[in-house]
């Protein structure tokens, strides 16, 4: 045993074991928070990264959300880059990973055919066909074998199925974190903490401000031994009765989108991104034991209605349901900046700008809550309207959030300073030096104003 993991530290009236002592301590190893922690790793800082399951991805493995959306802007230009990117070539490698070349992005029947059920399609747009974009379908295992193998490259110190509980706090920072393991509860060190956990966790329990907000829940699950050659030509040599099967299937989900199911990279293997359950608090273990329920009555249907009615459905079989409940928002930040919906809406563009999703800018004072020195936010509980963050929730502009959060953690611990006093265009540089868009550039469809005042 090391001298660190012999030290105590007395917590109301309780010895903890103080089992680490870092620079940086992410919290939660969803997307957001792996690409923090590497980020701030590549940075130079000592990090250690805390995630309460035994796998890393969050809702992108674990709760097998296995399209990355959100990466192109209206002109087709691909605007997350940097650790993005490097995890979409990781994948491929592992043949993990399916997106279309850059000549097949165009609108047309012949490209739809080829690339819709891969849901690489601007969902956005009205009228058929839609255009086919650069977005990437992905496997839930390589996601995880490739947030592995980056951790152990970059050093992080990770450690997993340890549930963060509470913050030390004491003159607006946070000076350590409690966290419950099947050993006891623990005590980590932190001269930054990253709140990555996507419900504001860390945040909530240092009293920062937030709203309570709520979404449709899923469990997303997947269908095996689909025959999906034939499923596809019955669809396009059938379109009328197709649509009226595909109706009916969907009543029987009850709620989904356009396309209840996707190719995925592994053969015979369906994406079903559905049922849509409204009405759940993903907050409240009652509301989530009732989701399970109704959530796995609700895709035993579809299966059965599937296999009896759809041509390429009649050997499928459920592969299961994701690890995790799909859960889309709760606890919002509300820290120097709230974005609005009317800011992605108009595409407004913010000088302190760090990253970007599909036409919309995120400003750094978005990551910053109020009145907590050292602690920032990356992930869908970042600072920002309900109804915006319907909008600005998808996984590639959530890993662009947390490697600008990395950076400027790594640029807090170098310069010996608080987060806020950290200069937002050392973070755009580094985000260009990292091959990432920072989005200080604003493309030409953008609304640029002066920068607007912090609420
Ligand atoms: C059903 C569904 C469908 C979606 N569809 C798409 C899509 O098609 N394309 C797309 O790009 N996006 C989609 N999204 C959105 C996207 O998946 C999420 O917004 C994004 O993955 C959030 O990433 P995150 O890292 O912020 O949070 P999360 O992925 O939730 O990660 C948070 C991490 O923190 C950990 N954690 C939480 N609390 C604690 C704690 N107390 N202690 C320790 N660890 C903790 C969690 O276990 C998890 O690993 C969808 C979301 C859902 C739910």
């Amino acid at each position: 045993m090391t001298q660190r993991d012999t030290t105590l530290m007395l917590v109301e009236g309780e010895q903890l074991p103080v089992v680490d002592d870092t620079d940086v301590l992410v919290v939660g190893g969803g997307s957001a928070g792996l690409c923090a922690a590497a980020s701030a790793a590549r940075n130079g800082a000592r990090v250690t990264l805390l995630e309460r399951y035994h796998h890393l991805g969050g809702m992108a493995s674990g709760g097998m959300v296995l399209v990355l959306d959100d990466m192109v802007n209206e002109g087709n230009e691909i605007v997350t880059t940097g650790l993005v990117t490097e995890f979409v070539e990781r994948m491929e490698r592992q043949d993990g990973a399916v997106y279309p070349p850059p000549e097949d992005c165009q609108t047309n029947w012949e490209m739809w055919q080829k690339w819709s059920r891969w849901g690489c399609i601007d969902f956005h747009k009205a009228g058929m066909p839609q255009p086919i974009i650069h977005a990437v379908a992905f496997d839930p295992d390589a996601w995880k074998r490739v947030s592995l193998d980056i951790v152990r490259e970059t050093g992080v110190n990770l450690r997993l199925h340890s549930w963060f509980s509470d913050a030390l706090v004491a003159n607006g920072r946070i000076e350590g974190v409690i966290v419950q393991t099947k050993a006891g509860r623990q005590a980590i060190r932190a001269t930054v903490v990253v709140d990555a956990t996507g419900d504001l966790d860390v945040g909530i329990a240092a009293g920062a401000s937030h709203v309570d907000g709520q979404y449709i829940v899923t469990t997303v699950f997947r269908l095996c031994d689909v025959n999906t050659d034939r499923a596809e030509a019955f669809e396009y040599a059938n379109p009328e009765e197709y649509k009226k099967l595909d109706r009916a299937a969907r009543r029987e989900i009850g709620g989904a989108w356009g396309m209840w199911w996707l190719k995925t990279p592994l053969p015979g293997v369906v994406w079903c991104n559905c049922p849509h359950m409204p009405g759940y608090d993903g907050i409240s273990v009652e509301h989530m034991v009732a989701a399970e329920y109704e959530g796995r009555d609700r895709m035993m249907n579809l299966l059965r209605f599937a296999r009896e009615n759809l041509p390429g459905f009649e050997n499928a079989r459920m592969l299961g349901a994701a690890e995790q409940m799909g859960i889309r928002q709760t606890r919002l930040l509300q820290g120097e900046y709230i974005v609005t919906k009317d800011d992605i809406t108009s595409r407004r563009h913010f000088r302190d700008t760090v990253c970007r999703g599909r036409d919309y800018y995120t400003p750094y004072r978005a990551l910053l809550p109020k009145g907590i020195d050292n602690l920032i936010v990356a992930g869908r509980h970042y600072s920002v309207e309900c109804e915006a963050q319907k909008l600005s929730r998808e996984v590639p502009p959530c890993m662009a959030q947390g490697e600008a959060a990395g950076i400027a953690a790594a640029l807090a611990i170098k310069g010996d300073t608080p987060l806020r006093h950290v200069n937002y265009r050392a973070i755009q540089k580094r985000m260009r030096a990292q091959g990432a868009d920072p989005g200080d550039i604003p493309s030409p469809n953008a609304l640029v104003e002066e920068p607007v005042v912090a609420k």
